[in-house]
């Protein structure tokens, strides 16, 4: 993977919490189009545990509906959002590995 590609442009967004999580949001980082801003209906990523979720009109994080989850299954990018979760996952995993684990 292409980590680069992953370095576009960083927005401020209003303050909203990841649905599963419950981490605070206030930054977006475009995926692809490295000027693009957010906006409604945008799919992202929570970096904190790679929860799919999308904005609403206020820019608000929400989760998909089946049928907009199901559109973002067939989207061409899907192999590329599911690897970028995997990753987004590992590096929590990682994070939060306790010291003493480590040290054996
Ligand atoms: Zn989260």
């Amino acid at each position: 993977m292409n980590v680069s590609r992953y370095q576009g442009k960083t927005s401020q967004v209003p303050k909203s919490y990841c649905t599963r999580c419950l981490r605070m949001h206030n930054k977006v980082t475009a995926v692809g189009e490295p000027g693009a801003a957010p906006a409604k209906h945008c799919v992202t990523l929570c970096v904190h545990c790679g929860h799919l979720m999308t904005f609403d009109e206020l820019l608000q994080l929400r989760d998909l509906t089946p049928e907009e989850m199901l559109a973002v299954k067939r989207n061409k990018q899907w192999p590329e959002i599911q690897a970028l979760q995997e990753k987004l996952r590992n590096a929590v995993a990682v994070f939060l590995r306790p010291v003493d684990e480590e040290q054996k």
